[in-house]
């Protein structure tokens, strides 16, 4: 049967609420691990979430 629980609006549109990555830059650190990067999201700025305004303005200028 399907479900119809969409997601809220507020989910910003860019990262899908996926707002905050750490992205390898091929360094090997002293103890083996992976060199990372953090990034955000530049629409929501690392929040997962932004206003209806704002997420209608960037679905279109996608
Ligand atoms: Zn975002």
């Amino acid at each position: 049967m399907p479900q119809h629980n969409h997601a809220p609006a507020r989910i910003c549109p860019n990262c899908s609420g996926f707002a905050a990555v750490a992205i390898a830059t091929g360094v090997r650190l002293r103890d083996g691990s992976r060199a990372t990067v953090p990034v955000n999201c530049p629409t929501c700025h690392g929040a997962g979430i932004v206003t209806r305004p704002a997420a209608v303005a960037t679905a279109k200028a996608v």
